[in-house]
């Protein structure tokens, strides 16, 4: 059965939802009705559903429709936490760059999405690479310590983004590669609320009392790289209550050296609104030329940081 773009084992569903097939057709099932007072006519069984579309209907009338209808009769779920429901069960989850863009936005409840999100990134390859990452001068150490694998499928560099603690994969981040379009620099997988989290907040080192504030995954990366450990990213256009909390716990003092355009003074501004009046908030400007700081070398980020030498 297709839901969206994603591909599902009907009986292994039915099996989860604890009906178990009794009677096979060619291209349909039939399991005891749980519904009406035939429920445990287990030598009838009423309802009848059809592999390949997940259409269902009991024969006894007590009513039929889509899948994501009988799991969430079933389950006693919304229609959307029916359909998250099969999402994470449903067996082979595949994904495609329309149903990212589609979901990137729906809520994650509580660490629900987690094993989808471990089983895509399982699947990444840890043995290949795309020149584009080596060639901006990111080291075969770095992306193992960071975790970063590359999807050979959609070609993209896959990164997993972490809770604060580092403990829960809350989601997977694509960044796009020349030729191959994904639609938008970064995309997130289906379920991912990234306005949540902070990129590599559960790697900064909590006792430095600083926090460099920059935009994308890479960005960060490429600060730790070269030393700036107390970095982390907004992975977007505007801070969010989440984030701002976030920053409020991991130091006294926010540096904030987000891209050097419209978009990253706008940034710069908000971040000065939100927190100039709790926190130290400074902010670096970048030298004329330099889009954002993975153009820039560790000498001249540490001239750029004035105080450098005694906070990191
Ligand atoms: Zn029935």
């Amino acid at each position: 059965m297709k839901l969206g773009t994603y591909t599902i084992d009907v009986e292994r569903a039915l099996g989860d939802l604890g009906l178990e097939p009794k009677v096979w057709g060619s291209d349909y099932v039939k399991v005891a009705c749980p519904f009406g007072d035939h429920a445990n006519d287990d030598m009838r069984p009423g309802l009848g559903v059809v592999l390949e579309t997940g259409q269902w209907q009991c024969f006894k009338g007590c009513g039929g429709g889509s899948f994501e209808q009988l799991a969430s009769m079933v389950l006693e779920y919304t229609p959307v936490e029916a359909r998250r429901w099969l999402l994470v069960r449903g067996g082979e989850v595949e994904y495609g760059i329309d149903d990212c863009l589609l979901n990137s936005a729906e809520e994650v409840i509580g660490y629900e999405f987690e094993a989808m999100f471990r089983q895509d990134y399982a699947r990444q390859s840890t043995e290949r690479t795309h020149s584009y990452i080596l060639d901006r001068g990111f080291t075969p150490a770095t992306l193992k310590e960071w975790g970063i694998r590359y999807d050979e499928r959609t070609p993209s560099i896959v990164l997993p983004l972490f809770d604060d603690t580092g403990e829960h994969l809350v989601g997977i981040i694509r960044r796009e590669i020349p030729g191959y379009p994904l639609g938008n620099k970064y995309l997130v997988s289906p379920g991912c609320k990234k306005t949540r989290f902070l990129y590599g907040a559960w790697k900064h080192p909590r006792n430095t009392g600083v926090v460099i504030v920059v935009e994308g995954p890479l960005d960060v990366i490429w600060m730790h790289q070269l030393g700036f450990t107390s970095t982390v990213g907004i992975m977007g256009s505007s801070l969010s209550k989440d984030q701002e909390k976030s920053l409020l716990k991991l130091g006294q003092t926010v540096f904030v050296a987000v891209d050097n355009d419209d978009a990253g003074r706008n940034l710069d501004a908000q971040i000065g609104d939100k927190l100039g009046h709790k926190l130290n908030v400074v902010k670096i400007e970048l030298p004329k030329g330099r889009k954002d700081v993975q153009e820039m070398p560790r000498e001249e980020l540490m001239r750029i940081f004035t105080k450098g030498g005694n906070l990191w």
